[in-house]
């Protein structure tokens, strides 16, 4: 049996709410990826323009076309907008307005006029602009989650093809003024693309949502949340079971005496130097290599690609750095130091347990040496002899 139009513009409303229904539960439970939400309200505007324009006859007038067509503008130029806070999170309202303006201020007098049929076609080119406009914002996000995306990309440019043929049907037919919705294979055509198209941008933008979640979670875990840098798991993941070379050192800090300005500070203030410490250690972090926050106020730098000596030039760097800051607590002068210990792979390779280790055993013989200063792995003295700890940099 074939559908007739009305049946199949049922459908297509009826999709739309049931989409809409999960896309707004989805941002409600959650509020986080506000572009869901962005794309609920789009399509709540959609469904009202469907339901309006499914009243659009002979006998209506064109008031129904008109209201359909300013519906179905502000929702599609919205949708636009959603696509465009996805990819760079901004506020959509001022995009999505000013394209509903241009596009209303292009189609609705015609369609006021008199002239629907030439307001008719006009809408179907713009909906087709603007989702084929919406594909390109997805393509260009498409690295995030190429899956999903790619998936996003190709089912808005095909609906966006299908209001083309819509538009070209109506073009060939050449009929300014209709005073009913047009019936025609590209109609039919269009209203079924949309349907599956609009069945699967939903499912998709689900799985966008759910991808970045999941990526959101992942970073979480693998971060330090007051310091900022990567936390012992993600060192570990990074490094454990990997054999360094001799151009590859750890590097072990643990701040000196810090229980010391908890006990007199406080436990936030403590936090504060923490966080202080770790700038230290970025602004001598060189690109190949990691800075983590081991535990506590104890912390490790990864340094590859280095001569022998430059490793302990680093830790002198931000021991240095972190000892002549300035640090104000409650108004009060604060100094810091902080001890370091050095070690490096083998040119045979070593693991990067064991190089942990021996920096961890070096940091230790800081301590004992009376701490501030930076000692190396006591194999590698025979090796390359360490300039003086206190001074160098
Ligand atoms: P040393 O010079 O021998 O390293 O002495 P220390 O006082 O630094 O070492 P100790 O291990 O005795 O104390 C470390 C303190 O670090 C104890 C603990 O309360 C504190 N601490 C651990 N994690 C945190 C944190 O996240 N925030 C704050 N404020 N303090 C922490
Ligand atoms: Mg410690
Ligand atoms: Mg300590």
């Amino acid at each position: 049996m074939m559908l007739d139009y009305q049946s199949l513009l049922l459908a297509l409303g009826v999709s739309a709410a049931c989409l809409m229904v999960t896309l707004f539960g989805t941002w409600f439970s959650r509020r986080t990826d506000s572009f869901l939400l962005t794309l609920a309200i789009s399509l709540c505007l959609v469904v009202a323009g469907i339901a309006v324009y499914s009243t659009f006859s002979s006998q209506s007038g064109l008031a129904p076309a008109a209201i359909a067509y300013a519906l179905f503008m502000i929702g599609f130029s919205t949708i636009y907008a959603a696509s465009v806070q996805f990819r760079i999170g901004m506020s959509p309202w001022r995009l999505a307005g000013t394209l509903s303006f241009v596009s209303l201020a292009l189609g609705m007098p015609l369609i006021l006029a008199g002239l629907d049929g030439l307001g008719l076609i006009i809408m179907n080119v713009l909906t087709a602009t603007l989702l084929v406009g919406t594909g390109c914002q997805y393509w260009t996000a498409r690295k995030e989650a190429p899956g999903p995306l790619l998936g996003m990309v190709i089912l808005y440019c095909v609906s966006g093809f299908s209001f083309a043929l819509c538009a070209g049907v109506l073009i060939a037919d050449g009929r300014m003024s209709l005073g009913e919705p047009p019936v025609n294979w590209a109609e039919n055509f269009n209203i079924g693309i949309c349907i599956a198209g609009m069945t699967g941008i939903g499912a998709l933008s689900l799985a966008l949502h759910q991808w970045r979640m999941a990526a959101l979670h992942r970073h979480e875990a693998m971060t330090d949340a007051l310091t900022g840098l990567i936390n012992r798991r993600a060192l570990f993941d990074q490094y454990g079971g990997r054999k360094l070379n001799a151009s590859t050192a750890v590097i072990v800090f643990d701040i000196d005496r810090f229980k010391s300005i908890n006990d007199r500070f406080g436990h936030s203030a403590g936090d504060e130097v923490l966080k202080l410490f770790a700038q230290d250690m970025l602004s001598e972090m060189i690109a190949e290599g990691a800075a983590a926050r081991l535990g506590g106020e104890e912390f490790a730098m990864v340094v590859g690609e280095v001569m022998p000596g430059r490793a302990e030039r680093i830790a002198n760097a931000v021991r240095m750095r972190f000892a002549a800051r300035d640090i104000f607590i409650d108004g009060k002068l604060v100094r810091c130091t902080v001890s370091g210990g050095v070690s490096v792979g083998t040119p045979e390779g070593q693991p990067f347990e064991t190089v942990l280790s021996l920096a961890d055993g070096a940091l230790y013989e800081a301590k004992g040496a009376g701490r501030d200063r930076v000692e190396i792995a006591s194999y590698l003295r025979s090796i390359h002899p360490a300039p003086d700890s206190r001074t160098s940099a």
